[in-house]
């Protein structure tokens, strides 16, 4: 990683790289402030540089700091409960911690972590009397990230991105100082979700100006777009819905944006539909990618996403509902459970082989199958070569021996007109195995008879819920990810037999 940063220190020297145009940090600044943090971390304690901390400046000085110093990265969620944090940074020890506001209070003190303010690490790479570290890092095979990934499925594991994985991303998606000057991204992802690490990457290596927002809050992310002519941008589903609802309410629209590209879960038609009606400017992508994956493995471009929305064809208009295509550079298949490809159109796990995949953890080692990488999603290509992800294959439901992906039952329930959010999941029963049940956010006036309706008329009776509950809101974690286990025991509860 230290490679991309000294190419863009080298090639786009006093082109601003971070922050307001007039005032922000060039590329060669940059630069010298990561190797003055680089050269503070190397003599600091332990074998890995943690951080914990909203968006800053601090988040990529430490991510290429650290590279420079020889030390894997290991961003980590700052919302976490404080029990959970504790647990999470001692899996780290032992490690310097960058932290932020409040956090020390929170840790206490760990055995084998040292703990660096926000503001003790940006006065070190500040400080022009400071020591810079000599060369730009390490060998392309060691650790450059260590990412705990959200859990939704299971315990955290730590997947484990080497600078090989990261690189391979970044030079096969993105040409080197390909961006135009006047390009600017805005960074309003997590620091420690991989679409922030490899934003950080690929804006330097592509010479993007990045402008960051702490934490996403719609008005302030529109409001920052405007000021700073953002012109590229990157959501998760959830935070496209109320990005829209701020622009719809002040009329002013986005002129200066250029592109967005959405992803990290599944993206309601509805949503998508809306966004591309009000920002007829704009060219929207959608990227499906996984932690393990170094981020995107397939993209459906902006000239799809108009086709679509333009077409009477029920198969161009689907495509909607797809990921796109796997990136040039990867290969993807679609496997049994035995682990044999099945023919196009059939559905089963989508596996996917490339420089970019690691498919390595943190205590676990790597999966190895000759270089693929079983996602654990459930998905099919198309005869276009289109791919779809219907979800985790961990979340499949079998109800009396039937299979169905509950993002079907989802995508059918979010079309009728008043309800807003609805989530699926099996709970057990003790006649079918399991049953389908839902959970609905609604805006206007509807029953549990005629949501039934809408689904049967669409989809085989088997799958229709058995039960909805009407709710306020879905669970959600800060990424905008369905916490699936949560609402799977709450509905266990209200509904089992
Ligand atoms: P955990 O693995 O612990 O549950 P997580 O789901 O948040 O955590 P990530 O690596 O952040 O881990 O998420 C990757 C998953 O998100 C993919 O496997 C897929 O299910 C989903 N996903 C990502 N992008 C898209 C997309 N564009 N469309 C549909 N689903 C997506």
């Amino acid at each position: 990683l230290g490679m991309l940063l000294e190419m863009a220190a080298d090639g786009l020297a006093d082109r601003v790289a971070l922050g307001p145009r007039v005032g922000g940090l060039s590329f060669a600044e940059l630069a010298h402030q990561a190797r003055r943090v680089g050269a503070a971390l190397q003599t600091l304690p332990g074998d890995r540089v943690g951080l914990i901390d909203l968006n800053s400046p601090a988040v990529p000085l430490t991510l290429f700091g650290s590279a420079i110093a020889g030390k894997p990265f290991v961003p980590i969620n700052y919302r976490l409960a404080d029990e959970q944090l504790r647990a999470i940074v001692t899996r780290t020890a032992p490690a310097t911690v960058v932290v932020g506001a409040g956090v020390a209070e929170r840790l206490g003190d760990i055995d084998g972590i040292h703990l660096v303010t926000r503001d003790e690490l940006l006065a070190i790479a500040a400080d022009t009397e400071a020591k810079e570290a000599d060369g730009w890092g390490g060998d392309p095979e060691d650790i450059a990230v260590l990412l705990f990934t959200s859990g939704t499925t299971g315990e955290p594991k730590a997947a484990v991105l080497r600078h090989r994985n990261l690189t391979e991303y970044v030079i096969s998606t993105v040409e080197f100082a390909g961006s135009a000057e006047d390009e600017v991204a805005i960074v309003s992802v997590p620091p420690y979700h991989i679409a922030g690490v490899s934003a950080s990457c690929s804006s330097t290596y592509s010479g993007r100006r990045v402008v960051q927002l702490e934490s996403f809050e719609p008005r302030a992310w529109v409001d920052l777009v405007r000021a700073e002519s953002v012109t590229h941008a990157m959501v998760v589903p959830t935070m496209l819905g109320r990005i829209l609802d701020v622009i719809e309410a002040d009329g002013q629209g986005l002129p200066s944006l250029r592109s967005i590209s959405y992803g990290g879960g599944p993206m309601p038609l509805p949503v998508i539909e809306r966004a591309v009606t009000a920002l007829p400017h704009v060219g929207f992508v959608n990227a499906y990618g996984l932690t393990e994956t170094s981020s995107t493995i397939a993209v459906l471009g902006p000239d799809d996403h108009q086709a679509a929305i333009g077409s009477d064809d029920p198969e161009v208009r689907a495509r909607l509902g797809s990921v796109g295509k796997p990136l040039p550079s990867l290969e993807v298949t679609i496997r049994d459970p035995g682990g044999q490809e099945v023919p196009t159109g059939e559905h089963g796990e989508i596996w996917v082989r490339g420089g970019q995949v690691s498919g390595e953890y943190l205590g676990i080692g790597r999966i190895e199958n000759d270089g693929w990488f079983p996602t654990r999603d459930e998905g099919h290509l198309d005869s276009g070569g289109y791919l779809y992800v219907h979800g985790r294959l961990d979340d499949v439901i079998v109800r009396g021996g039937e299979n169905m992906s509950p993002g079907e039952i989802e995508a059918v329930l979010i079309t009728h007109p008043a309800v807003e959010e609805a989530a699926v999941v099996g709970i057990p029963h003790r006649d079918w195995g399991e049953q389908v049940v839902a959970a609905v956010v609604t805006s206007g006036e509807v029953t549990e008879d005629e949501l039934r309706g809408h689904v049967r008329a669409q989809l085989r009776s088997s799958r229709t819920p058995e039960h909805i509950q009407f709710r306020s809101e879905l669970p959600f974690n800060e990424n905008g990810k369905l916490l699936r286990r949560v609402l799977r025991t709450e509905l266990e509860q209200a509904f089992s037999s």
